[in-house]
C-alpha cells in the first residue's frame, strides 16, 4: 500500500484529528496547518490546531482564529498530523501530544526529516509543506476551495521567497490550480512580504546596526537579544527576514543570524552558492536545507558566535 493510501485510510477511520507543527511556525507552517484543517473539515472530521504561539501576521488566513494556543490535558483525539516538522524535537509543545495519540502522520519537505510517524509522506524535492498538502488532499479526493487554497499558496510563496527557490515547474502547476480555487494573489502578496509592524521594523533596524561582515567579505553575521525583543515587544516569528539582508549583500557566500532565546542562541544560516548549511544543522540537531537551516548552540554570545563561524570556515573556499 502506498504512504498516501495508509494516510486516506488512517484519516478515514479517525473522528477527532489534531494538526501541529513546528514552533517559530512560518507561512509554510501555518498555511499547511490551516489548510490541512479545511480539507479534513470539509471530510467532516472533529478537527484542532494547536500552535502555542503564532504571529498575527497570519491573521489573514481564513481559519485563523480557530486556532487553539493552548489545550485542556485531557483532551483527547484519533489521530495526530505534524506538519512542516523534520524531527519529534522540533514540534515543541506540540510533541507530548504527538507521542500521546495513538496514529499519527508526518508531512513534510525537509531533506532531514527523520520519518517518524506511522505514515511519512516526506517529499524533499516539494517547494514547500503547503505543496505536498496538495497531493494528499487531491489522494483524499478533496476539492480544493478558495479558503485551502489561500492558506495553501501563502506557504508555498513565503517557503520559495517569492517562487525563486526550491521550485520546480509542478510548483507553477500547483500555485496555478491555487489561483484557479481564486486565490488574491496581490493581496497575499502584501500580507507576506510588504506588511510590517513598527515592532519588526525596529527590530530589523538594531539587527541591521550590529552586521558584522567577516572572512574576507564572504560571511554576514548579527544578533538580536532578549532584551531587544523586550524592549519592542516582539512576537514569535519577527526575526524571519532579518538573515536575507546579510545575504544580499554582494560577496557574501554565508549570512548568520543569533537570536537570544531561552538562555541559548537559535541559529539561522543561510548560504548563496556552494556552502551547505543543512550539514552544520545536522551536527548540531537542527535541520532544514541546502540554503537555509536552523539549529541552537549554548551561550555565551561570543562564544556561539565562534562555534558558528569554525563550522562555516571549514566549508567556505579561498
Ligand atoms: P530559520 O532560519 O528560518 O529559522 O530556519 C531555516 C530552515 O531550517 C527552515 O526550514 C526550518 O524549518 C529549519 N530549522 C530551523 N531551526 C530548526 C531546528 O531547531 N530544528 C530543525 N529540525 N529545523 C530547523
Ligand atoms: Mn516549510
Amino acid at each position: 500500500m502506498s504512504v498516501l493510501d495508509s494516510i486516506r485510510e488512517m484519516v478515514q477511520k479517525a473522528k477527532s484529528i489534531l494538526i501541529i507543527t513546528h514552533e517559530n511556525p512560518d507561512g509554510d507552517a501555518v498555511g499547511s496547518s490551516l489548510g490541512f484543517m479545511h480539507g479534513l473539515l470539509k471530510l467532516e472530521k472533529e478537527v484542532d490546531v494547536f500552535i502555542p504561539k503564532v504571529n498575527k501576521m497570519f491573521s489573514f488566513l481564513p481559519g485563523f482564529d480557530l486556532i487553539k494556543n493552548e489545550l485542556p490535558e485531557d483532551a483527547s483525539y484519533d489521530l495526530c498530523v505534524a506538519l512542516d516538522s523534520s524531527d519529534l524535537e522540533r514540534l515543541a509543545e506540540g510533541r507530548k501530544w504527538f507521542e500521546k495519540i495513538e496514529n499519527t502522520i508526518v508531512i513534510d519537505h525537509h531533506i532531514t526529516n527523520q520519518n517518524f510517524g506511522d505514515a511519512n509522506y516526506v517529499n524533499a524535492v516539494a517547494s514547500s509543506t503547503c505543496q505536498n498538502i496538495i497531493v494528499v488532499l487531491a489522494a483524499m479526493e478533496v476539492a480544493i476551495n478558495k479558503d485551502m487554497a489561500t492558506c495553501i499558496y501563502t506557504g508555498m510563496l513565503t517557503d520559495t521567497g517569492g517562487f525563486r527557490y526550491n521550485v520546480q515547474t509542478e510548483t507553477f502547476e500547483f500555485a496555478g490550480m491555487m489561483m484557479e480555487a481564486g486565490v488574491n494573489i496581490a493581496e497575499i502578496y502584501r500580507n507576506v512580504f510588504d506588511l510590517t509592524t513598527e515592532a519588526r521594523t525596529r527590530l530589523l533596524g538594531r539587527a541591521l546596526s550590529r552586521l558584522e561582515i567577516l572572512e574576507n567579505g564572504r560571511v554576514a553575521f548579527t544578533y538580536v537579544t532578549a532584551d531587544d525583543w523586550n524592549e519592542f515587544g516582539n512576537q514569535d516569528g519577527d526575526h524571519e527576514n532579518i538573515v536575507n539582508y546579510g545575504r544580499n549583500i554582494e560577496g557574501v557566500e554565508v549570512s548568520i543570524m543569533l537570536r537570544e532565546k531561552d538562555g541559548q542562541y537559535k541559529v539561522s544560516l543561510r548560504s548563496n552558492d556552494y556552502v551547505d548549511v543543512s550539514i552544520i544543522a545536522s551536527k548540531y540537531a537542527g535541520g532544514g536545507h541546502l540554503r537555509a537551516s536552523g539549529f541552537a548552540v549554548p551561550g555565551p554570545l561570543e562564544q556561539a558566535k565562534e562555534t558558528v563561524l569554525a563550522e562555516i570556515k571549514k566549508q567556505l573556499k579561498d
